[in-house]
């Protein structure tokens, strides 16, 4: 039977893919029951690409700049835009009815099937400005229409932090005012920055995360790693992101290092 539902992430270079599998893996892991599905540009190279072959259901190479088509040609002004506009080319996987985009530095830890149940646009708060939604998790359903309609804000726009989120949260402008259930509970993108601004609140309710997200420097494949002892030695001074980074690289030597080539 043909999946109608995927899991969708991004990776621009071979170190995001890393992210990527590690990611693949921990969907696999809580028994997913859709497509997973990975967006990569041209640089990633021939043997990575191999590698993601065998986790990912789909690799669907799109072009940042070059492919020629209108929406490309009139970003061309707009060249800050770039990463941000290869994000957007998830919305063009329309063989899929609904999606969920994962930031390559996610983690899985529960499984979350029943988020393709919430409707689009549905994201769970930014830990930075709780008004706004965090970009690195959420709902949406593929369609050429919204694209375009994206696409043409982003030029006419831009986007207030410069990368997708500012540009989404201003697209998806009614997501902190609207309904409810657009608005996904904390413990869908548990932000790593959480852990230690509100400690007491991740020792109440960290027990039901069911995806953590690395966000800025904490990104796994950042921390030193002791090959060794299999152990991640990292400085971040919090046990409970360390477990979770030690989760992350427990995956990655496991399932992902013996398939690099
Ligand atoms: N990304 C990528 N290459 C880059 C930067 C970002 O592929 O050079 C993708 C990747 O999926 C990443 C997402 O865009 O997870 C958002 O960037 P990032 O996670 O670094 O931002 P943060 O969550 O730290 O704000
Ligand atoms: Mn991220």
């Amino acid at each position: 039977m043909k999946c109608r539902n995927a899991w969708v992430t991004l990776a621009t270079n071979d170190t995001y893919s890393l992210g990527a599998l590690v990611l693949a893996h921990s969907l696999k892991k809580v028994k997913t029951a859709f497509n997973l599905v990975i967006l990569i540009t041209p640089n990633v190279t021939h043997a990575m690409r191999g590698t993601l072959q065998s986790i990912f259901d789909e690799i669907k190479e799109v072009d940042v700049m070059d492919s020629g088509d209108v929406e490309n040609l009139r970003l061309l002004a707009r060249p800050e835009l770039g990463i941000t506009f290869t994000k957007l080319h998830c919305w063009k996987l329309t063989q899929y009815e609904k999606c969920v985009f994962l930031d390559a530095d996610t983690l899985v830890l529960q499984n979350c099937d029943e988020l393709f149940e919430r409707e689009e646009f549905s994201a769970a708060p930014d830990v930075g400005w709780p008004d706004c939604f965090n970009s690195g998790v959420f709902v949406f359903k593929p369609s050429e229409e919204t694209y375009k309609n994206l696409i043409d804000f982003a030029i006419t726009h831009g986007s207030f932090d410069g990368g997708d989120q500012g540009l989404l949260n201003m697209f998806f402008a009614d997501w902190a005012t609207g309904n409810p259930n657009k608005r996904l509970p904390f413990l869908y993108n548990l932000s790593s920055a959480a852990i230690y601004s509100y400690l007491p609140a991740f020792k109440k309710f960290g027990k039901g995360v069911k995806i953590v997200h690395f966000i800025s420097n904490s990104k796994p494949w950042l921390q030193p790693f002791n090959s060794v002892t299999k152990t991640v030695q990292t400085t971040v001074d919090s046990t409970h992101l360390t477990d979770f980074l030690q989760y992350w690289w427990n995956l990655f030597c496991s399932a992902v290092h013996p398939k690099l080539s």
